[in-house]
């Protein structure tokens, strides 16, 4: 018997999931281990307690423990927000005329605007009970800096943000929230740093960049007694946070009976989509069921659909371990005109392994064509979303489409992971008709392939 599937699906506070689930565990072949920048060897705990804090440290090496229990602190903080809803689009699907059924996993209720802080808390915690003085970190297009401002202030530790330059010049508000939640917050490249001073010095004016921010943010941590840096994406630490995005939209499915065909996120670093999709590859790995799993990124850095797999630095300094992933190189820069987020040049190494294997399809997409579907997205379904999520709304709308085609009742569900307040200036553009596409040519992704380290190691 079928119930009637209401607009929002919510789990009551005490069915938010109380372990995070660790994919790797139950991958038979284990994502490549991270390496020394130094020595280019896999890089030993004790290595990597100097950079991260111990018990996450811990958590980034541990590829068998299958569930890690969420502390009690993290989980009161995760019911202010938490459980996030699922959200059945009837209005999309209707405006669509289309037989799939339509939910979208919503991150956005929170003031960080999206699923960031749910890692953040997490990390700020274990350093906290570390007796850290506090945490450094980098930000592109400010959600990550607002999520760890956000929780270093709940937990009281210091934070210090180095926010991509331009960033900090286009998103003043983004600057403010940071600030009111008590981060000190840097534009980088900085004359705080030798990397930032070095930086300043070879590219006078330059409006800097993700990877150059980390080695910012990674330089400050290692000069402060009693500091660690923490990092938003791509680790498997992070991933393993955001697994509570995957639990809680299957058991608010399981709750009605409802059974995927196919989950849809968009790919940064490659965490809203590892933590959406962690417990149905989980299902894939073991053999319980099938699903098709989609990342989407964006065209003008397309790390998956156009990249190697290869291990390559995680910054532009080239101070963070190496880790094998999708790559289009540590020195390749998107485009200016590319509006959104996502534009880092690698993806986390768990995501990528996935891809190797086959158990994740990937596809790009244009810009204009992602804020048609963003549009769309706010003009019927009344929730603004980020630019990030409008690459994982617009596959969904396509897939859509294709069941309207093809008549097939499709169960399709994506992850709207926030929302686009911050980001008017490119919906300024878009309104405006002044967006551009950019997608880099096969020789310029060739010239930062080329650069790529070379490791002998498999
Ligand atoms: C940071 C961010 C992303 C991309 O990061 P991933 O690590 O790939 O998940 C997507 N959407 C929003 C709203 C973000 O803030």
């Amino acid at each position: 018997m079928e119930k009637k599937i209401p607009y929002k699906i919510y789990l009551e506070e005490q069915e938010m999931p109380r372990q995070w689930y660790n994919v790797r565990a139950d991958m038979k072949k284990k994502p490549a281990p991270i390496l020394n920048p130094g020595t280019l060897e896999p890089i030993t705990f004790e290595e990597l307690s100097g950079i991260f804090c111990e018990e996450l440290a811990r958590q980034e090496l541990d590829e068998n423990t299958r569930y890690f229990d969420i502390p009690e602190e993290i989980r009161n903080f995760y019911k202010m927000y938490r459980p996030s809803p699922l959200v059945r689009a009837y209005c999309l699907e209707e405006k669509l005329d289309t037989p799939a059924h339509i939910y979208y996993k919503f991150e956005g209720n929170n003031t960080s605007g999206s699923h960031k802080l749910n890692s953040a808390i997490a990390q700020v915690y274990y350093g906290k009970k570390q007796g850290l003085k506090g945490v450094t970190t980098e930000t592109g297009a400010g959600q990550w800096g607002t999520a760890l401002s956000m929780a270093c202030s709940y937990f009281g530790l210091d934070c210090q943000v180095f926010m991509v330059k331009c960033s900090y010049e286009q998103k003043p508000f983004r600057r403010e929230v940071m600030r009111t939640y008590g981060a000190k917050v840097t534009p980088s490249p900085s004359m705080e740093t030798k990397v930032g001073r070095k930086m300043n010095e070879e590219f006078p004016g330059t409006t800097g960049s993700l990877g150059c921010a980390i080695s910012e943010a990674v330089e400050a941590a290692l000069s402060q007694e009693g500091y660690r840096y923490v990092l938003g994406s791509v680790l498997a630490q992070v991933l393993l946070h955001q697994s509570i995005i995957g639990l809680e939209t299957k058991a608010a499915l399981d709750k009605y009976g409802i059974r995927p065909h196919m989950i849809i996120g968009c790919a940064g670093g490659g965490s809203n989509l590892g933590g959406l999709i962690s417990p149905f590859a989980g299902e894939i790995l073991r053999g319980e069921a099938d699903y098709k799993l989609i990342a989407v990124e964006p065209a003008s850095c397309p790390s998956l659909t156009r990249g190697v797999y290869a291990y390559d630095f995680c910054d532009t300094g080239k101070v963070c371990p190496l880790a094998k992933m999708y790559t289009l190189g540590s020195s390749f820069i998107p485009s200016a005109n590319h509006a959104g987020g996502l534009r880092y040049h690698g993806m986390s190494s768990t995501v990528s392994e996935l891809y190797a294997q086959g158990l994740i399809e990937a596809r790009s997409v244009e810009q204009i064509e992602v804020f048609k579907a963003a549009e769309t997205f706010a003009r019927i379904e009344g929730i603004l979303p980020a630019p990030e999520s409008s690459h994982a709304i617009k596959a969904a709308i396509d897939e859509a489409i294709q069941c309207r085609e093809s008549g097939e009742e499709k169960n399709i569900v994506f992850g709207l992971t926030g929302t686009g307040y911050f980001d008017l200036t490119a919906y300024q553009k878009y309104n405006d008709g002044e967006m551009e596409d950019y997608v880099p040519t096969d020789e310029q992704l060739r010239q930062s392939i080329c650069g790529l380290p070379k490791v002998e190691i498999e």
